[in-house]
């Protein structure tokens, strides 16, 4: 079904608006090359106040440039067709940040791809879930490229008070207090928090605490991508480290 409803989009919008760049306006492709290969440029988000506990998180470019409108027309503006190259992005940095991973955290079950959730009022005001949409085509481009993946809504945003029955300790402790609680175990494989954009880092920091909360103690360390990462400083221009770095678990705590 989503898989019809992507595919539909971009034909109708062609109908009616005039192709150009959502990151830099020229005509023609919905994200043109140049800047799309803003978004193929893999590494380490490294926020500034750096928050305990933020997990080893890849961004497939510097939300910066062209990039932040591309990002802006497809979360505010409903350009939902972005979700493609958008996606693909994001899929990149997914597959980068578990390349860095090390033998000994091999896990046995497919990559759980958890999107972060929206809130209940951004969701209402965009009328659609853009993280899912980002999540969707992530896992159909892993899969293309050979990568068991799946999506895993593993968490969602707290509203009234969950019934903890069935619930560990932690993730009792988790529902009182915070912005997310675990809906369900996670299964036996990598799991990796998606997301748009990181900048401070607090919402992965929070979502990894709550997603390691129940996780066995020699589990792997949950790992996020994000599509881009708001550079440390204006010049940079957000190649600040190599994914390579990832050495072991433990490494960011
Ligand atoms: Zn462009």
């Amino acid at each position: 079904m989503a898989h019809r409803r992507q595919s539909l989009v971009p034909d109708l919008a062609d109908l009616v608006l005039p192709r150009t760049c959502a990151g830099c306006g020229v005509p023609g492709a919905i994200l043109c090359r140049r800047c799309a290969a803003l978004l193929a440029e893999p590494h380490l988000a490294t926020p500034r106040r750096f928050p305990e506990g933020f997990p080893p998180t890849v961004a497939a470019g510097a939300y910066a440039g062209p990039v932040r409108p591309a990002v802006i027309a497809f979360k505010e503006r409903g350009r939902s067709e972005l979700a493609r190259p958008l996606g693909a992005a994001l899929a990149l940095a997914v597959a980068a940040v578990v390349a860095g991973v090390p033998e000994g955290w091999a896990a046995p079950g497919p990559m759980a791809l958890v999107p972060v959730p929206s809130s209940a009022a951004a969701l209402r005001t965009r009328g659609r879930d853009h993280v899912r949409e980002l999540t969707a085509v992530a896992v159909a481009e892993l899969r293309a490229m050979g990568v068991p993946a799946e999506e895993a809504r593993l968490l969602r945003r707290r509203g009234r008070l969950r019934d903890s029955a069935g619930l560990s300790a932690a993730q009792r402790r988790a529902n009182l207090a915070g912005t997310f609680v675990a809906t369900r175990r996670p299964g036996n494989g990598l799991l990796v928090l998606v997301d748009d954009v990181v900048t401070s880092g607090a919402t992965l920091t929070e979502a990894a605490g709550v997603l390691a909360a129940d996780g066995r103690p020699d589990a792997p360390p949950v790992l996020a991508a994000v599509v881009a990462a708001t550079p440390r400083a204006p010049r940079e221009t957000g190649t600040g480290g190599q994914v390579d770095q990832l050495s072991g678990p433990g490494e960011r705590v």
